[in-house]
């Protein structure tokens, strides 16, 4: 799709609060994302907030200005406060503002407008200006694009480069991924020459682990790993009592489901977490195996063809016992694919 400039750039100017907003669970994506942009329309002389939904793990919690994020779940008076005076909010890594959970209701209820920047398929109609296309690798790599088609590229200092380098990093897999193109790494070189220390983020992002989040990841490959040569899938369930085992903390669990996908002939893997309220569902595929589809069907839940997510209400059992009666059915369907 191509980028709204008018429209965006006609927004811009008359903006002066501005809010920028990414999804529940934020990710390095969401908050890279946000903190690149919030950096560089700071720079652009705007006066920005950057709210989320709620908290993010502490793997990426280092970027820039993440100190200064207003979180809903835990400072509602401020985040409304902040919304009664902005002219313009930013929608960031989401497709439709549920997937903002409660905070949803304080960006419907702000009159100012709002631009989505999402690399999400099927937008809702929630939003006053659309920046939304599915071949980017990441949110963060159409933030430059933005940034750039606005002229205001000479906006992105080390502080914005820097976030918006950790998206696109996490976001691909580290370049490794198939949303990851020929732009993405001009993108990436981009910012590196504004100040990205490739060789420190990744560091920061990948070595910085906690001894017992390291245990859980080798427990789940041991003990936990499910795996179906015959529907070519591998899984892991974690259940409560294991995550206290190794002093669970938000993000340990993030990027585990990956593994699966590294047995040959393996095409989608999935890892089940259940936590207090709900079990959460991560899904990873290969390939044209549309798991965005499964977890809209079945889970609650959506995202890219090759990695989604979504919940269950129910507890474990029913939660598998749905799992193998949909699998077949639909490895049968995109397995060759
Ligand atoms: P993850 O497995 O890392 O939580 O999420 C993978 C992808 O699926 C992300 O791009 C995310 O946006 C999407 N996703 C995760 N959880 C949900 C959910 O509950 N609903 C929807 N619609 N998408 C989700
Ligand atoms: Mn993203």
């Amino acid at each position: 799709m191509k980028i709204p400039v008018q429209e965006i750039i006609h927004h811009l100017g008359e903006a002066q609060n501005i809010i920028i907003t990414a999804h529940k669970n934020p990710d390095g994506d969401a908050l890279g994302s946000t903190l690149g942009l919030y950096h560089a329309l700071q720079n652009a002389g705007k006066n920005c907030t950057v709210v989320l939904p709620d908290g993010f793990p502490s793997f990426i919690a280092w970027m820039p200005s993440a100190d200064k994020i207003l979180l809903f779940d835990s400072m509602k008076e401020k985040v409304v406060e902040q919304f009664k005076k902005a002219d313009l909010v930013f929608c960031l890594d989401y497709n439709s503002l549920d997937r903002t959970g409660e905070l949803s209701a304080v960006i419907q209820d702000c009159p100012a407008p709002r631009i989505l920047i999402d690399h999400h398929p099927f937008p809702s109609d929630e939003f006053n200006v659309l920046y939304s296309d599915t071949f980017p690798s990441s949110t963060s790599e159409m933030v430059v694009e933005m940034l750039l088609a606005v002229q205001w590229g000479q906006m992105i200092d080390e502080k914005s480069a820097t976030c918006l380098y950790t998206g696109i990093v996490t976001d691909t897999g580290s370049f490794r991924f198939s949303c990851t193109s020929s732009r993405t790494h001009e993108i990436a070189g981009q910012l590196i020459q504004r100040g990205a220390a490739n060789a420190h983020i990744h560091d920061l992002l990948f070595d910085t682990q906690s001894e017992s989040r390291l245990k859980l990841l080798g427990y789940a490959l041991s003990e936990k790993m499910i795996v179906n040569h015959a529907l070519k899938t591998a899984y892991i369930v974690l259940t409560q009592a294991e995550l206290k085992r190794f002093h669970y903390r938000k993000g340990d669990t993030e990027g585990m489901v990956n593994y699966g996908l590294a047995i040959q002939g393996i095409k989608v893997a999935a890892i089940f977490v259940e936590h207090e309220e709900l079990i959460k569902i991560s899904l990873r595929s290969k390939g044209k195996v549309p798991v965005n589809e499964l977890s809209r069907n079945y889970f609650s839940g959506g995202g890219h063809t090759n990695a989604a997510g979504g919940k269950w209400e129910g507890d474990l059992e029913s939660l598998l016992k749905k799992w193998n009666e949909v699998l077949p059915p639909f490895i049968n369907e995109h397995g060759e694919k």
